[in-house]
């Protein structure tokens, strides 16, 4: 434990140093997710997640392909955001929560730019938990249908953010 929190000091303190990320280090790093689900956030925001136009990038010969709409390359950007697939269930809790103002782009900016005021705690914190909770799904079930060969539709994915967000 005490080494894992070392470790995860190190990485918050070399995070700091990225003028790109700024204010989404504190959407990263909470005690609301487990300390993995911080980890891969932090890979995110430093553009370091093991994306096929990662491995490509890195000399691995595979074909780039969203296993989520099956038609862009695989980049961070449209695994998490610009997918269609994924930004339909952004736009479900936008729609939701009767905001308008957040637009689809690039991972940080959709996380520079969530932004609600809220008076209830609670309604803060689910707020602040629906990015994450998007993402980590969004990888979980990618990791799925590469490496289990198995695929949930739509409503499903978006119903077990939900219950990563509400249990
Ligand atoms: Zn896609």
């Amino acid at each position: 434990m005490v080494k894992e929190r070392g470790i995860l000091r190190s990485m918050y303190n070399a995070s700091l140093n990225f003028h790109d990320v700024g204010k989404v280090d504190k959407r990263i790093w909470s005690t609301l997710w487990p300390a993995r689900v911080s980890f891969f956030m932090w890979t995110v925001s430093k553009r370091k997640l093991l994306t096929q136009d990662m491995l490509q990038r890195r000399g691995q010969i595979i074909v780039s392909r969203c296993n989520l709409c099956y038609a862009a390359p695989e980049s961070i950007d449209n695994l998490l955001c610009t997918c269609p697939f994924v930004w339909k269930i952004w736009n479900s809790f936008l729609e939701d929560a009767g905001v308008s103002t957040v637009l689809q782009g690039s991972v940080i900016e959709v996380l520079d730019g969530w932004h609600k005021k809220f008076v209830s705690r609670q309604a803060k914190l689910v707020w602040k938990m629906i990015p994450v909770a998007i993402m980590w799904t969004m990888w979980k079930e990618r990791n799925r249908r590469i490496f289990e060969e198995k695929g949930q539709c739509w409503s499903r994915v978006l119903n077990s953010v939900k219950v990563l967000i509400y249990s």
